[in-house]
């Protein structure tokens, strides 16, 4: 494929799908590998991330050739748009990137262009990994308990952006129907509306859950969780937990529910089965604090594990630190969980772990666990030496406040100490 927003690297080769079928990938030693800087603080994050994903493929005798293309404010101001096709065919073509925080305005103004990305790339699970790294300060007693892994749905729900402004014709056309055709006949107030609409399907509740415990298998994991307001939203959220318990009956023998654990088990989980169960969401979000370790896998829908990955960010250590990667079939594209913080923006301030990390995820994707582990061995122990960001420096005694720059040279420093 040609490119004009796009320049391709003349070294490095690209990542091709060795089966279709199973997404499995051919990576080479040298991949080209497409990376979006991002809006705001992605200008300090990305150059960071890169640096030390760049120290972890050497030190394993590799190399990455990244490719820059551009969302956001960067491709506005080279190419007066928003999100170039450009951008997402080289995605595309090249299988796995990694983008920073890109800006959505609220209200009026453009979409949010990451949910733009993970629907155009058909990206969907959003996978967000929330671990304790020794020496980060956590404002809970026991942040240790905390290793789960959240798979969040991420093509439909509310976010589908199926919805209508207040005052529009449109509104008025479904509020019509919604009161005339479907009798729901004076439910909505009188004035001014929005209206949203909220799909569930079973094929996309369905490949989540399955994303989830093949997840919970291949890592020795012993729960996955349906978390649901199904509750109050019978035909979405129900029919999720419904969809979901479905999958893991009909093709997975691993799979156990609760009550089979304790009617047929006596609550002993057996080393070869993988406790499948449901939460309903507000008391999932007490039960993360209270009964942390309790849970591992989490699978959820959009809205959901967006509130979810957030809470259980802070309980790490915060939103400096929380990886996240975008998965499809044969597709990676990793992204921190926290936005572009513009008030940061351009100062070499902010945490860039967040971004380190989300490319931790796309370096075990890629098949290179040795240099992913070596980016997390290098991540904790610069931290627990006490080199830190200004974030985490406020909250801990003593300590070295570094810049974003300088953090990332010591952990590349640790990477080659460690290698
Ligand atoms: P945010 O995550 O950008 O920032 C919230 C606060 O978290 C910041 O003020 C800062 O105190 C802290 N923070 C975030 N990242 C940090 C880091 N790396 N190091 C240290 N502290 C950090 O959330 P927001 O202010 O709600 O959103 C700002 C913009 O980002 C919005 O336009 C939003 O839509 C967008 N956003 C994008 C993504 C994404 O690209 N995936 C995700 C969330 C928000």
């Amino acid at each position: 494929m040609s490119y004009d927003k796009v320049e391709v690297p003349e070294e490095g080769q690209k990542i091709t799908v060795a089966d279709e079928e199973t997404g499995e990938l051919d990576v080479p030693e040298n991949p080209i590998i497409p990376i979006i800087h991002g809006d705001g603080i992605g200008t300090d994050v990305g150059p960071a991330a890169q640096k030390v994903l760049d120290a972890a493929a050497e030190a394993t005798g590799r190399s990455i050739s990244w490719m820059r293309v551009y969302a956001g404010e960067s491709a506005r101001e080279k190419y007066d748009e928003n999100l170039p096709d450009d951008t997402v065919d080289a995605i595309k073509e090249f299988n796995i990137a990694i983008k920073g925080p890109l800006t959505t305005p609220v209200g009026s103004g453009f979409r949010s262009l990451n949910v733009a990305l993970r629907k155009k790339l058909d990206l969907y699970a959003n996978v967000r990994p929330t671990y304790h790294l020794d020496g980060v300060p956590s404002p809970v007693k026991h942040p240790e308990k905390m290793d789960m892994v959240t798979f969040r749905e991420n093509t439909e729900d509310v976010y589908a952006g199926i919805e209508w402004e207040a005052g529009t014709d449109e509104v008025e056309k479904v509020k019509a129907f919604v009161e005339d055709e479907m009798g729901y006949d004076s439910t909505i107030h009188d004035g001014p509306v929005g209206i949203g609409i909220k799909p569930i399907t079973e094929f996309g509740s369905k490949r989540l859950v399955r994303e989830a415990i093949d997840y919970a298998i291949e890592n020795d994991r012993p729960s996955v969780t349906l978390v649901h307001k199904g509750n109050i939203m019978k035909f979405t959220e129900a029919a999720f937990r419904d969809w979901g318990y479905e999958v893991a009956e009909e093709e997975y023998d691993q799979t156990i529910t609760e009550d089979e654990l304790w009617e047929e088990y006596d609550g002993e989980r057996p080393e070869d089965k993988i406790v499948v169960k449901d939460r309903i969401a507000d008391n999932m979000l007490q039960q993360l604090l209270t009964r942390t370790d309790q849970y591992d896998v989490i699978a959820t829908m959009n809205l959901n594990g967006d509130y979810m990955s957030d809470a259980a960010g802070a309980q790490i250590g915060g939103l400096g630190i929380a990886p996240g990667a975008n998965f499809g079939t044969a597709r990676c594209l990793a992204e921190p969980v926290h936005g572009s913080a513009p008030k940061y923006a351009g100062q070499d301030k902010v945490n860039p772990t967040a971004m380190i990390l989300s490319g931790r995820l796309m370096l075990e994707y890629m098949g290179w666990a040795d240099a992913g582990q070596l980016v997390r061995d290098a991540v904790e122990e610069t931290i627990s030496s006490g080199d830190v960001t200004y974030d985490l420096h406020r909250q801990i005694e003593g300590g070295n406040k570094l810049a974003t720059s300088e953090f990332a040279d010591a952990i590349v420093e640790n990477i080659e100490k460690l290698s």
